[in-house]
């Protein structure tokens, strides 16, 4: 009789343990969304009411001035105005986050996919409807992101100003304007925002999925990164299971052999699946051989040195 059995205890169950490992990985998420987001909060209510010490401002810590910029930047080789040096360091430590592992940064970090995660658990709570879009109606939506991105760097270019910052969801929720310094010129990105958040309380991740800039940018980067949910055909049973945790409306099931770039790395697909070794997060094949060579190389070597002794 085992120990677990002569104490009455349950042995923990394949499925047991796959909980586990959600809820762990979940709260991982969780806590690292909510780390992010408050110290935005912080950083802009330091701004508002230490407005002399010169505290950075909201604006500064968004990568995505570093996209408004780049055609002026390309072409007269000027920054547009209130770009900021952090939003080109942002830009450009986001970009290269964006090559390893793909859209990540809204999964994990972004504080308007936190708002919109934070809505939607809500939504469930409050059990309202939700909508899930048909593949096509799906798929045509998501252009919304490409349109929306060429408006602003357009109006960006011919404005010579973060002309999105009046209309940002980001920004009109994080920059606190509405709580310290109310003005009739906040109408607008008010306006806007309360129908993203209400929208997302119907459509998970509304603002990512179908609106939001940078993910356009993501999308295409996220074309080119090394880390990428993988799976297996072989293994896989075909069970489905997969497709309902998804915050962005990918078929994992159907992934041959990566999931689009559309996935923001929740990593969810990968705890709910019951089949071991079925979804991986990995690099290319030929990458991962040579990791998993490397790293038999260096076992071979501790065993090897320990046997010497
Ligand atoms: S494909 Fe998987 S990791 Fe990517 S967003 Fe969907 S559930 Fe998350
Ligand atoms: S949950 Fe796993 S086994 Fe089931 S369809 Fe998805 S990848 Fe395949």
């Amino acid at each position: 009789m085992s120990p677990a059995q002569s104490t009455g205890q349950r042995r923990p169950t394949k499925a047991m343990h796959r909980l586990r490992q959600m809820k762990r990985t979940t709260l991982v998420r969780r806590v690292t969304q909510l780390g992010f987001a408050g110290f935005v909060v912080f950083a802009a209510a330091r701004h508002q009411l230490e407005s002399t010490s010169g505290a950075a401002s909201v604006d500064a810590l968004c990568p995505f001035g570093a996209v408004e910029t780049l055609i002026t930047w390309v072409t007269t080789g000027t920054l547009i105005a209130k770009v900021h040096p952090s939003n080109l360091i942002l830009g450009l430590a986001v970009l290269i986050s964006a090559l390893l592992v793909g859209n990540a940064f809204c999964g994990w970090i972004c504080p308007l996919g936190t708002v919109q995660d934070g809505l939607w658990a809500l939504a469930r709570k409050l059990k309202l409807p939700q909508w899930r879009p048909g593949a096509g109606t799906d798929r045509v939506l998501r252009y919304g992101r490409f349109v929306v991105l060429a408006v602003v760097m357009g109006a960006s270019y011919v404005t010579g100003r973060l002309w999105f910052a009046d209309y940002d969801p980001y920004l009109t929720i994080f920059s606190l304007h509405w709580l310290f310094e109310w003005s009739d010129a906040l109408i607008v990105g008010v306006v806007i925002t309360a129908v993203v958040l209400l929208a997302s309380m119907f459509v998970e991740r509304l603002w990512c999925r179908y609106l939001c800039p940078l993910g356009a940018v993501f999308t295409v980067l996220g074309r080119f990164s090394l880390f990428k949910i993988r799976r297996d055909t072989n293994t896989c049973t075909d069970c489905t299971l997969c497709d309902r945790p998804c915050p962005v409306g990918i078929t994992v099931s159907k992934a041959d052999p990566v999931v689009n770039a559309d996935c923001i790395g929740c990593l969810d697909c990968l705890t709910t699946c019951p089949v071991k070794g079925a979804l991986t997060l990995a690099p290319p094949m030929p990458v991962n051989r040579l990791i998993s060579s490397s790293a038999r190389a260096d076992r071979d070597d501790v065993v090897m040195s320990g046997k010497g002794r």
